[in-house]
């Protein structure tokens, strides 16, 4: 049976961090919706350009277009064992879309929802030193995961980037994005019996390991 793993959490959290960590573990992909939006980044289309004008303001991306990339995505062949889902669903819409693409198209549903709960003030702190690589999207932070070389990316030489929407005035905006739309999946998973909770507010390692315990205790 495939899994799907629902990673939550506000902006800033650690989805991606903790989905790069535990990829491998897993032996599923990790699946972000940011990463492949800012991948549209080099496309000259008018879809394109929209995208990148809501992600730079902050706001969601709309339902459809998100859902429609997903279902590309999962139908890829290395997701045939499932996928770590990264920053999707974002709203009550999309997970039920989620909940009927993989109903019918796997005859099965999400495994499990993890929030990774962490307060806003260590949410911001986290998002005004994050950098990441462009090549390979690998996440670092300027304090609490710096590379060897500052600015530079351990695994390729490539120099770091700092998101456009991680400036102070957009970060508070996407906060709010997120209580507003995607903190009511909360009680939609949990409702389900699908959600887990794990402690975002410790060092890597051990979201780490709270992560792959709560999940493997649900995969059948
Ligand atoms: P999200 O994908 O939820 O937006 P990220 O995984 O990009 O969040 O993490 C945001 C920033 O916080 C990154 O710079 C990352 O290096 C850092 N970070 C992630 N997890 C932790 C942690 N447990 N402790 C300290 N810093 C962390
Ligand atoms: P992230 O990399 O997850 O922080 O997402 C960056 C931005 O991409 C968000 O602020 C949204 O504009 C857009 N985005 C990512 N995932 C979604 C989603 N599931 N639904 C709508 N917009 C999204």
């Amino acid at each position: 049976m495939a899994t799907y793993v629902v990673l939550m959490g506000p902006p800033g959290g650690g989805k991606g961090t903790q989905a790069q960590r535990i990829t491998d573990e897993l032996g599923i992909p990790q699946v972000s919706t940011g990463d492949l939006f800012r991948a549209m980044k080099t496309q000259d289309t008018p879809l394109a350009r929209q995208v990148q004008d809501i992600m730079a303001s902050g706001d969601l991306v709309p339902d459809d277009i998100t859902v429609q990339m997903v279902k590309e995505r999962l139908s890829d062949q290395d997701c045939a064992g499932g996928a770590i889902l990264d920053g999707f669903p974002r709203t009550t819409a999309q997970a039920d879309a989620l909940a009927d693409m993989l109903a019918d198209s796997f005859d099965t549903g999400v495994t499990v929802a993890v929030l990774i709960d962490i307060s806003e003030a260590e949410a911001v702190k986290r998002i005004s030193g994050r950098r990441s690589c462009p090549a390979c999207k690998r996440v670092y932070h300027v304090d609490y995961d710096p590379p060897k070389q500052a600015g530079i990316c351990d695994d390729d030489g490539t120099a770091l980037d700092q998101r456009k929407d991680d400036q102070p005035d957009v970060v508070r905006d996407r906060y709010q994005v997120y209580m507003n739309k995607t903190a009511p999946l909360i009680s939609y998973y949990e409702e389900r019996e699908l959600l887990e909770r794990v402690n975002g507010e410790q060092p890597m390692e051990s979201v780490t390991a709270d992560l792959l315990q709560v999940i493997r205790k649900r995969i059948k």
